[in-house]
């Protein structure tokens, strides 16, 4: 349902649930985060409200490293609990993943993931992705997250946007787009992704609307888009100048 990504100097837990709150109009089942804190990936995530959330993130107070993630999620695989919130992370816990709508082919995925070993700890459409980017990892060798997330983009059947970190690069959060709203927001030396302007209008209006089946790689000072294939992709560059007390 809503999506929201940072990477930069700012307290980035406090930024994304902030954004979070700015998408709460959507309507929204169950929310959580995931950040990588001195080094290690942690996630948090609650059904029900956001103050559900803000709850928990409280009683285990953490400092994030100047990156982070975030869902509301709309349940369409699973029921509302916490246990399918997003983010959904590996085996290893080293990839965590949010998503916003639908692996269609996830049930033939899963078998497969299963049968290779991987254990599933939701009754999510989305899990699927964590494992697959987990294991499209491993067998890369080389750490290099954009690129697993576009061989398996060229797997999922469907509508989505993606979104993942990992502990083997701290200053990068990767998102992916079919059928389904994904803007990047251009700080100084910070950067920021949603799946609508709201999230971020308060700390940039400088939008970039990524079109079709394309792979964003965010970092503190950059922002590159592909295609599926690795190929540089056209993007949409725009001002937001609407009022964002609207
Ligand atoms: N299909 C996913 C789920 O049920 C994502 C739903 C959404 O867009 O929030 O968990």
């Amino acid at each position: 349902c809503g999506i929201v990504g940072y990477v930069g100097p700012k307290p980035a837990l406090e930024v994304v649930v902030d954004g979070l709150a700015r998408l709460e109009y959507r309507g929204y089942d169950s929310a959580g985060v995931a950040v990588l804190s001195g080094g290690r990936l942690e996630t948090e995530k609650r059904a029900g409200k956001l103050a559900n959330l803000r709850a928990a993130l409280e009683r285990t107070p953490r400092t994030a490293d100047g990156i982070g993630i975030g869902h509301t999620r709309w349940a369409t695989h699973g029921a509302p609990t916490d246990v399918n919130a997003h983010p959904h992370v590996d085996n290893d816990t080293r990839v965590a993943v949010i998503h916003n709508g639908i692996i269609e082919n996830f049930a033939s995925l899963r078998l497969e993931l299963e049968e290779s070993g991987c254990k599933f700890s939701s009754e999510t459409d989305t899990e699927v992705a964590a494992h697959l980017l987990s294991q499209e990892l491993r067998e890369r060798g080389d750490g290099d997250l954009p690129a697993a997330m576009r061989a398996i983009c060229r797997r999922l059947e469907g509508a989505f946007t993606l979104v993942a970190l990992s502990v083997d690069d701290p200053d990068l959060v990767v998102a992916a787009r079919r059928n389904s709203p994904l803007v990047v927001g251009r700080g100084e030396g910070e950067n920021f992704l949603a799946s609508d302007v709201a999230a971020f209008i308060a700390h940039t209006r400088d939008a970039v609307e990524l079109g079709q089946d394309q792979v964003v790689e965010l970092r503190r000072d950059s922002v590159v888009v592909t295609d599926y294939d690795g190929n540089p992709a056209q993007v949409r560059e725009y001002h937001v100048d609407w009022d964002a007390s609207a």
